[in-house]
């Protein structure tokens, strides 16, 4: 072999993905064993965001199609990044060219060309669909470029059905660099005529989670959304009782957020409510155990045909005992309706609770929320809460949130800041033993 082409990037800034801030810098290395004519050498940044769906089993109105025909497949590719730069021969040679494709003879070893991409603001497609945008996810172009996603999943490690579903979506960025050799080695071997190094590169944009930080650090201005449970649970007095978030923060949730800690605005307020309670002073309830997961809804859409993944991930899942105190109960001035808070701060466990602190990758994928054209990935977090009596009857609640955008990005500062305190008198100066 005549040449080694290889392809070396310099690291990304926090050392494990790129975005949007940053320059693709590196170099292409190439090894000539004897001197070699060389028609050029040129680096691509590729990025598109494809997927394959196929039809359900069902036709519109419900029934079950003919099985004997089988599934009508779609694809679809949105072409996000495709910028090539000729590293060889330099700029200022190829220009004095004038356009004729002379090859070079390059000497044999070592050679390196530096190479530099921006990261682009808006998908290549971008331009294309402002005519015709029926058939992509709408907020897909407002959102930038989407995060690479499902790009390390490999065939050999599809084991299961609901795997190899959610790998026909993927948003793929690499690097390629090609080495193409002049007409004297073109000859004996016509089919070869590139030699070609790749790099997968991870890029995650962060443009929207910088948007966002401002709506989370500030304090909220809205109402609280109320956000109910699922299904009513009857009391053995024929109560029926329910629980409610009344969250005013869970538009967006960023890696290791406090959850559950007073003021964080997502878990913190969850209330019990009762219609015609009419034992109050005797209320014998109590929250045995709290699972929080979180629902990720991945979406695949080409032409007609949209196809959506489920997955539940467990973030939490522990045992309480936290009674439910009737003095707090408190009429709704509005109603017949009695509530009482759950005291959330007397678990350690959930005032202490972060999201995402081991920094999960779902089948693969950092935890993040994305809209591509092709490919839309939500969340939603369920809440279940098992309440017991005195009788050890076990009720359970469920409680489905709406839309959060989850980001892999932490905005906290710091992890634990320090307390600031002002001595406010001498009493607080250090005592000195005698
Ligand atoms: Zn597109």
């Amino acid at each position: 072999m005549p040449a080694r082409i290889s392809l070396d990037v310099d690291p990304p800034g926090n050392g494990q993905y790129f975005t949007s801030k940053e320059v693709l810098k590196g170099r292409v290395i190439v090894n000539l064993e004897k001197s070699t004519t060389i028609k050029k050498i040129s680096v691509k940044f590729f990025g598109a965001s494809e997927v394959t769906v196929r039809s359900d089993d069902h036709n519109m109105d419900g029934t079950r199609r003919n099985i004997q025909s089988p599934p009508s497949i779609g694809r679809s590719f949105h072409e996000i990044v495709s910028q090539e730069l000729q590293v060889f021969p330099p700029s200022n040679v190829v220009q004095a060219m004038n356009g004729s494709e002379r090859a070079f003879k390059v000497e044999e070893g070592e050679h390196d060309y530096r190479f530099e991409f921006k990261v682009p603001k808006r998908a290549k497609c971008w331009r294309r669909h402002r005519k015709n945008s029926n058939n992509i996810f709408r907020g897909a172009i407002s959102n930038g470029i989407p995060p690479s996603f499902n790009d390390r999943l490999r065939k050999n490690q599809i084991s299961d059905v609901g795997t190899y579903l959610y790998s026909l979506g993927r948003v793929e960025y690499r690097l390629e660099a090609a080495l193409y050799y002049g007409r004297s080695l073109m000859w004996p071997k016509p089919f070869k005529s590139a030699d070609v190094a790749e790099k997968r590169i991870e890029l995650i944009p962060g443009d929207s989670a910088s948007r966002l930080v401002g709506e989370s650090l500030t304090p909220a201005v809205t109402p609280a959304t109320i956000l109910d449970s699922k299904y009513v649970f009857t009391l053995e007095d024929g109560t029926e009782a329910w629980t409610e978030v009344h969250a005013d923060r869970l538009k967006s949730v960023y890696r290791l957020d406090l959850l559950f800690q007073q003021g964080c605005g997502k878990f913190d307020k969850i209330y019990v409510a009762f219609s015609n309670l009419e034992t109050r002073d005797t209320l014998q309830l109590r929250l045995v155990r709290l699972q929080l997961n979180l629902l990720e809804f991945v979406t695949y859409l080409a032409g007609e045909i949209g196809n959506r993944n489920l997955s539940s991930l467990c973030l939490l899942n522990i045992a309480t005992d936290l009674s439910i105190d009737p003095k707090t109960l408190r009429q709704r001035p509005d109603d017949d309706v009695l509530e009482a808070p759950l005291n959330l701060l007397g678990v350690e466990a959930l005032q202490q609770f972060r999201f995402n602190e081991q920094d999960y990758k779902h089948k693969g994928n950092r935890l993040f929320s994305f809209t591509s054209c092709n490919i839309r990935r939500e969340y939603r977090f369920q809440l279940f809460l098992d309440f017991k009596d005195e009788n050890q009857n076990v009720f359970q609640t469920e409680t489905q949130t709406n839309i959060v955008n989850i980001f892999c990005e932490s905005i906290t500062v710091q992890e634990n800041p320090p307390p600031y305190c002002i001595d406010k008198s001498t009493d607080t100066l250090p005592v000195y033993v005698t």
